[in-house]
């Protein structure tokens, strides 16, 4: 029998949180994968003697292990600008929390467990597809050290899942620092719930604060928007600096714990173009690549918003508010320019360094040049002028640009060496290629077959690791593999 160090917080909170609900059963389990590592970290325990198949009842929802109390989060949300004043988890429960081996609280939700209050005209089911993709992107994520929710299992349901067409079923056991949302708090405003704002928020700070948060603070609201703000900027630097594209950061998901949520039509860039959208639910290019730190800054303010409706001093801490917004601008830019300095090797901070970076931006965008390679390609450049070549640079401009940023790094003493050191543990040789991915998912719908799946997970959970030129997972996609276009 599996155990867990249950203890379940949230669902110590008024029951306006949430709706208690138990996972509906699915007909045929069947374990795809779990992650051990990850398991013995939350202190499960009993996998030794589980089979398989005890596995995949546990993960598919068919069975609980002692201690959860399964639940649907209440959130609300802005999805594509508008205002939804009820989502809330219609097709996730959260099964509760345990504090794992460093002392952090961590939830423990499956995704596609079934039909919840909070369901609407949906079937509270994840096809297989979307499973892989968030399993993939999420540890893939980990191992990038971006700060994301984590995959512990997937399992197939053995149901099909009627989308466009019929499609394999599937269950994702997730792992966050908590679920708790942008949308969550715009919930509990749209019914001006002073008191569950008030609640929401103590519970947010006690949770997320780095340091605790007094209880006598003049505004707890303006503590937690400068956490939250502070996590947001740092976060979304980091996508940038990988060529990610959230594809949908609609306020529900937006985690306040900091970390990158909800895997949906995401994907990596490959050829460089600032204004790249993926997501074919996105026709507006809202969430563009380019877009991300403002769309940010924009739930900030919705948070912000939202938690002013409980505030004591609205009017005074309206100026506050709009001061941490303010600023947020700022705070990303230098976040932005620390993530972006490493990864040209840089170990000190100059005011040259914002043109130099700029630049450098600027001629892999004329050469719609692959994001990815392009930064890990500069570990050669260091000492190969020619490290560049067949990839459509500018080579006289890349000539002079290489002579600026080989001096910048002299003048500040660093060596080679270093400089190649840290340009490879900031710049991955492999990220999850979208046609990989795809590949992935079709050979596990298609033909039943995951092995594609299991080798690129370790391909991509290894992303330091420099590969041969022409590896099949270093490599951008060809012409006729490229993707251009995701869904959900
Ligand atoms: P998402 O696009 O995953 O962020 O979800 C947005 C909202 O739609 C959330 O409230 C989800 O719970 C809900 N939702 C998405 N897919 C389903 C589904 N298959 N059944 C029920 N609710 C769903
Ligand atoms: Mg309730
Ligand atoms: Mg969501």
């Amino acid at each position: 029998m599996l155990e867990l160090p249950f203890d379940n917080s949230y669902a110590r909170l008024p029951e306006r949180f949430y709706q208690r609900q138990a996972p509906q059963p699915v007909q045929h389990p069947e374990l795809i994968i779990l992650n051990r590592e990850l398991a013995t970290q939350l202190g499960l325990r009993g996998c030794m003697d589980s089979t398989d198949a005890d596995l995949a009842h546990v993960f598919a929802g068919n069975e609980l292990i002692p201690g959860a109390e399964p639940l649907a989060q209440a959130y609300a949300g802005h999805q594509f600008g508008q205002f939804v004043p009820q989502l809330g988890d219609g097709r996730a429960l959260l099964l509760g929390e345990v504090v794992d081996a460093r002392g952090q609280r961590r939830d423990i939700q499956l995704k596609g467990s079934g039909r919840t209050a909070f369901s609407r005209g949906g079937d509270g089911r994840a096809p297989l597809g979307p499973v892989l993709r968030e399993y993939l992107v999420s540890e893939a994520m980990h191992a990038l050290g971006v700060p994301t929710t984590r995959a512990l299992a997937a399992v197939t349901s053995g149901e099909s899942v009627l989308r466009d067409r019929g499609l394999p079923g599937a269950v994702l056991t997730r792992v966050a620092a908590s679920h708790i949302r942008v949308g969550t708090f715009q919930y509990f405003a749209a019914r001006e719930d002073r008191a569950a704002l008030r609640e929401l928020t103590r519970y947010t700070l006690d949770r997320h604060a780095d340091s605790p948060v007094p209880a006598d603070h003049p505004s707890p609201g303006m503590a937690l928007l400068e956490l939250v703000a502070d996590r947001q900027a740092r976060l979304v630097a980091r996508w940038m600096g990988l060529g990610f594209i959230h594809g949908v950061m609609n306020t529900d998901n937006t985690a306040l714990s900091g970390e990158t949520i909800d895997f949906g039509p995401c994907a990596f860039m490959e050829s460089y173009r600032p204004e790249t959208v993926f997501s074919s639910i996105d026709q507006g290019g809202r969430y563009a690549y380019r877009n991300q730190p403002a769309i940010a800054q924009w739930n900030l303010a919705r948070l912000a918003e939202a938690l002013l409706v409980a505030d004591d001093d609205p009017e005074t801490h309206l100026e506050d508010a709009r001061e941490i917004i303010g600023q947020f601008t700022a705070r990303y830019d230098m976040h932005r320019l620390a993530v972006l300095r490493r990864k040209l090797g840089l170990q000190t901070d100059r005011p040259e360094d914002a043109a130099l970076i700029d630049d450098w931006l600027h001629l892999m965008a004329q050469a719609e040049a692959d994001f990815t390679l392009s930064f890990r390609r500069l570990g050669n450049l260091l000492t190969a002028s020619e490290a560049l070549q067949g990839m459509d640079f500018d080579a006289t401009a890349l000539k002079t640009w290489r002579e600026r940023w080989l001096q910048r790094l002299a003048a500040e003493g660093t060596t080679t060496e270093t400089a190649r050191q840290c340009i490879e543990h900031t710049s991955p040789a492999v990220i999850p290629r979208n046609h990989l991915v795809e590949a992935a998912i079709r050979a596990a719908e298609d033909q039943q077959d995951l092995q594609p799946f299991h080798d690129l997970l370790a391909e991509v959970t290894q992303p330091w690791t420099t590969r041969a030129e022409d590896a099949r997972h270093v490599q951008p996609a060809a012409p006729d593999e490229r993707v251009y276009q995701t869904f959900c």
